[in-house]
């Protein structure tokens, strides 16, 4: 037990200052408007320093429809690796909260604009407007990277069910004889290139949602 609380002890106060080698620590020194190194456009800024501060970048290319579709990443100006460190920053996590709201609504909004037919609640999924988080962390040294989660529509290929959905545990299990395993099917995800007209005008219209 001691060595359970010694160790969780050493996780929350783990060095949070700028790495060299991570490509969000240099992305998290970009100005709102600026192209990362992947052509990714940040799009929102919050909080002061690498301690309180988040950031958001919209990608250059999505999974899904790539006319209709977009991915925002939200990551944190510190380089922090594991949700539990939001716990003991206060200011981290009021940020997290505002940002995580903001990009939320200002996802949906656009999505919502862009929909003929959309309804607050629709009776039909092509209707309505849905956004699905993705974000994880861990301890493990080899997939421990720099804290960071997707925003994107749950539609079209993205808007397959997802481990944690009950749907996913109703699908129905396949058996390759060859392997010997169980598997389930999903379809395919490739991503491809939003236009660059496109991407100009999503960024221009997420920063007059967000400012
Ligand atoms: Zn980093």
């Amino acid at each position: 037990m001691h060595n359970t609380v010694q160790q969780l002890k050493i996780l929350l106060a783990e060095d949070i200052s700028l790495k060299d080698d991570c490509v969000w620590c240099q992305e998290a020194i970009l100005p709102v408007g600026t192209r990362t190194k992947y052509n990714a456009i940040v799009i929102f800024r919050i909080g002061d320093s690498i301690v309180n501060g988040w950031f958001a970048t919209l990608s250059p290319q999505t999974g899904g429809d790539h006319q209709r579709d977009f991915t925002i990443q939200l990551m944190t100006l510190g380089h922090f690796s594991h949700f539990a460190q939001l716990a003991g920053n206060p200011e981290l996590a009021k940020n997290y909260g505002l940002a995580f709201s903001k990009l939320n609504a200002a996802m949906t909004r656009i999505m919502a604009e862009e929909q003929p037919n959309f309804k607050a609640i629709s009776s039909t999924r092509e209707e309505g407007v849905a956004v699905a988080v993705y974000g994880k962390t861990t301890t493990w040294k080899e997939k421990k990277e720099h804290l960071h989660l997707k925003l994107f529509p749950f539609r079209g290929d993205l808007g397959q069910p997802s481990i944690v959905d009950s749907t996913f545990g109703k699908k129905q299990i396949h058996y390759d004889p060859l392997t010997k395993e169980e598997f389930v099917k999903m379809k395919p995800i490739r991503k491809t290139k939003i236009t660059e007209r496109r991407l100009c005008q999503l960024a221009e219209r997420l920063h007059e949602i967000l400012h």
